[in-house]
């Protein structure tokens, strides 16, 4: 017999609804983030701008992050022509970008170290709240990041008329006023090797103007753009470009001479209008000399790839924050998940890579601190150059790694979308390809420069991590953190084969980068254990210690690449 109805209502078993994972004040709720900013600020800073990070935190975990999952389904659009047929290329931006641009202007997100009011410690300032605000924002820190670089860039580079037209808009702290800016230098030529553009610059009748194509812009919304073009005549490679400033329009609101080709259709940080530019005879201005232009932006690629790293963490924490709320609301074999010892190990790995990474993304945003306070060492500047690159690569790819991990610790719901949880991945994913990818910088690390010089400050400031330890795991692994540094330096001091320099730098950068990670987790730990009797930094340790720290291979990788794909 089929029943219908009331009668089969009551057949039915009671229906499941899974609890969702839900966030609180992102700061309150992140003892780890306070334990560090504990240690490293002096105590009446922090009391200062405590309840600028409360508020911050509020709004990540609250009105935020519901704009963010109603905001799901939208996308900027851009629309090329109006109905007469004129050309326009107006972009819309969706709701959460927009209110993500008002907190980010009121909250000082670029204000604050130009600000400085808390001299060398206000970087650290600035990124807690980055830290805080970004995961919430899906990736409106992208074009915050080229804001903060184009005024940092501005700013070193002397050009008096420049610095007074776009610094107080670039930091303002009025939403009415403030100016975002873009970094157009990738062109279908190559990211990567930039030395390879093509878009030219003109010197006609008195003033610069741009012509060429800009492959990648991820901010063509934004009011100026930092931007590198050979002026005609000039050399070709990288040292006959030159940097230009361009304001992306006219005073009549029309583009400046600029036509947008088509948003590109990505895999993730689909928020972000990254699109297609031609420049036809775009007016510019030159920022200091018409060569040497990838030498002139280099101060912009140090912040955006402190930015990199900060939001790198800022992603793997919050996955891992939704992860462990998940855990306690879900149920298994009778148990919350976070009761099965599998799980709740899963999970603390997760947490010990993630501290691991924001220890080392911090370091590096102190040492920028350090800097432009003008209170840098010698050894501080040569571990600033060696970090910018080891930073961001590294905690890039961590934050893949832990991002897709902590997707598997929700099941079958981190893989459906309207949960929000896969979107995590896909916007991480970029982090190890924008601002150089994982080759390039691991180049940049171990063969440009001053390698050597960078490395024997990485390994002084290891050893200043390690030094006096009361706890015999965190000696051990101190011991593992030197032993790996001078591997990594005998090795690089030795080779005699540029090549397989080359092929082993990705070793050698994860070897350096992962070495100081483990040795900044030592010294965090011993701080814990004296000061607030917590063991839980030991723990971090011995888990982040599970996976290699010495990352260089046996054997020649150059030759075995050889054998394996030619
Ligand atoms: C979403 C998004 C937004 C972006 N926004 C911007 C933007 O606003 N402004 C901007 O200027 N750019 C932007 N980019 C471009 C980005 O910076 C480049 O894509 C990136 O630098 C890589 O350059 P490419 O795409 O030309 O790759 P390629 O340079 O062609 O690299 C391809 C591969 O070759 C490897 N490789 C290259 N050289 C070497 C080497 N010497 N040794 C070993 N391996 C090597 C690389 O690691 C990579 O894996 C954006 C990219 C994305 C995905």
């Amino acid at each position: 017999m089929i029943y219908h109805g009331e009668f089969a209502d009551a057949l039915m078993p009671d229906l499941f609804i899974q609890t969702a994972p839900s966030l609180g004040n992102q700061y309150e709720e992140d003892a780890f983030l306070r334990g560090y900013l504990r240690r490293k600020l002096p105590s009446e800073m922090l009391t200062d701008i405590e309840q600028d990070l409360h508020g911050l935190g509020a709004l990540a975990g609250g009105e935020l992050y519901r704009c963010q999952r109603d905001d799901r389904l939208n996308e900027p659009r851009l629309t090329q022509w109006d109905g007469w047929g004129n050309r326009i290329d107006q972009i819309e931006l969706t709701p959460l970008w927009k209110r993500a641009a008002e907190i980010a202007a009121q909250s000082g997100l670029i204000a604050i170290p130009y600000e400085a009011q808390h001299g060398r410690w206000s970087r650290v300032h600035q990124f807690a709240k980055v830290f805080l605000f970004h995961p919430s924002t899906d990736v409106y820190t992208c074009p915050l990041a080229m804001t903060d670089g184009a005024a940092r860039t501005l700013s070193t580079a002397g050009n008096r008329a420049l610095i007074e037209r776009a610094l107080p808009r670039l930091t303002s702290r009025d939403p009415e006023t403030a100016w975002t800016s873009g970094q157009w230098m990738t062109e279908a030529t190559g990211g990567s090797d930039v030395g390879a553009s093509l878009t030219k610059a003109i010197f006609e009748e008195g003033e610069w103007r741009l012509y060429g194509k800009k492959w990648f812009t991820s901010a063509i919304t934004s009011q100026m753009a930092l931007t590198l073009a050979r002026p005609e005549g000039n050399a070709s490679g990288g040292s006959g470009l030159a940097m230009f400033y361009v304001e992306t329009r006219n005073t009549d609101g029309s583009l400046n001479n600029i036509r947008v080709e088509r948003l590109k259709d990505k895999l993730g940080t689909r928020k972000v209008p990254t699109a297609e530019l031609y420049l036809d005879g775009t007016r510019a201005t030159l920022v200091g000399e018409s060569s040497q232009g990838t030498r002139a932006i280099e101060p912009m690629l140090v912040i955006t790839r402190a930015w990199n790293s900060v939001t790198s963490v800022s992603f793997m924490r919050r996955a891992v924050a939704l992860a462990r709320a998940y855990a306690q609301e879900r149920r298994a074999f009778g148990k919350p998940l976070i009761g099965l010892p599998l799980h709740a190990a899963t999970l603390a790995r997760l947490e010990a890579q993630t501290r691991a990474a924001f220890l080392l993304a911090f370091e590096l945003v102190e040492l920028i601190g350090l800097q432009e306070s003008g209170q840098i060492d010698s050894d501080q500047k040569a571990l600033l150059r060696l970090l910018t690159p080891i930073s961001k690569l590294l905690t890039a790819k961590q934050a893949v790694s832990v991002v897709s991990e902590a997707i598997e610790a929700f099941g079958g719901a981190g893989y459906v979308e309207d949960t929000g949880i896969p979107m995590m991945l896909r916007d991480t994913q970029v982090l190890p390809i924008w601002e150089g990818t994982t080759n390039v910088l691991a180049l940049d690390a171990v063969l440009r420069g001053d390698p050597e010089k960078g490395i024997q400050a990485l390994e002084r400031r290891i050893e200043q991590c390690v030094r006096e330890l009361t706890h015999d795991a965190l000696r051990s692994a101190g011991e593992l953190a030197i032993a790996a540094v001078r591997k990594a330096k005998d090795w690089l001091s030795t080779s005699q084969d540029a090549l397989q320099t080359q092929a082993a730098a990705r070793d050698l950068a994860f070897t350096l980068g992962r070495a100081l990670e483990l040795a900044l987790l030592i010294e965090h730990a011993q701080w814990q254990l004296g000061q607030e009797r917590d063991s839980g930094g030991v723990a971090a340790v011995r888990l982040f210690m599970r996976e290699p720290i010495d990352c260089l291979g046996q054997g020649s990788d150059f030759e075995d690449a050889i054998a394996l794909m030619s």
